[in-house]
């Protein structure tokens, strides 16, 4: 089975994605920001190294807007690409990197 977000919607200061498997991920929205994967974030493929601290990543300029949502979209049925208050909207998240993500940041706090 492909999986597929059956809903995407901001809570609070979370993304809360509910999956067509019947599970949920709750991802930070910082937290999903200072992982964008586009070019100039610095992101995939190794955003995940980026977490477990292997990789330097550019320094980058961020606001308090950057962390609010302001809106989303999905494309192609594969991926989230939000629109952060500051316009930057270049991220494309497929969802099996939403997935990832939330492994990572599980991973992170079972340490
Ligand atoms: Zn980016």
């Amino acid at each position: 089975m492909r999986l597929m977000p059956l809903n995407i919607q901001p809570i609070g200061e979370e993304l809360a994605v509910s999956w067509n498997d019947g599970t949920e991920t709750y991802l930070r929205l910082d937290f999903l920001r200072r992982h964008c994967p586009c070019a100039a974030c610095g992101g995939e493929p190794d955003a995940l190294d980026v977490v477990a601290g292997r990789v330097e990543t550019p320094e980058l300029t961020h606001t308090p807007a950057s962390f609010r949502l302001r809106s989303y979209q999905i494309i192609g049925g594969y991926a989230f690409q939000p629109t952060w208050e500051d316009g930057h909207n270049t991220g494309l998240y497929p969802f099996s990197y939403l997935k990832r993500l939330e492994e990572a940041v599980a991973g992170e706090n079972s340490r």
